[in-house]
């Protein structure tokens, strides 16, 4: 569910995107940020977006790639900078708070149109 309407986002991101620039030629690949904090599946919202897009004759052929950037936080207490496998936002060190850094990212980077 969560990746459906982020797939639903995106398609709205580009199309209009692509409106204001007046392209209409056919999308290749549109590149996604993703910082882990979203908690996206990859596999899951490419599945939707490839669902969605049968609708729109402009990404009929378009190549979801996502790239997730890592969590990394910065504690309160002793400045220590962590990079995260999961959303603990717990310093090691003196157990301080983690302030995230990145990780809660999510954009679209770049769109790639047939020439
Ligand atoms: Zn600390």
């Amino acid at each position: 569910m969560h990746e459906a309407s982020i797939a639903s986002r995106i398609i709205t991101i580009v199309e209009s995107e692509l409106a204001s620039r007046g392209v209409t030629a056919p999308v290749e690949k549109i590149r996604l940020r993703a910082g882990k904090l979203n908690a996206i599946v990859p596999d899951s919202l490419s599945f939707h977006f490839d669902v969605q897009k049968r609708d729109k004759p402009q990404l009929a052929e378009t190549v979801l790639e996502v790239l997730e950037s890592p969590i990394i936080a910065v504690c309160e207490g002793c400045g220590r900078e962590a990079r995260l496998d999961a959303p603990l936002f717990i310093c090691e060190t003196c157990s301080g708070t983690l302030t995230p850094k990145s990780g809660t990212e999510l954009l679209v980077e770049s769109i790639s149109v047939r020439d």
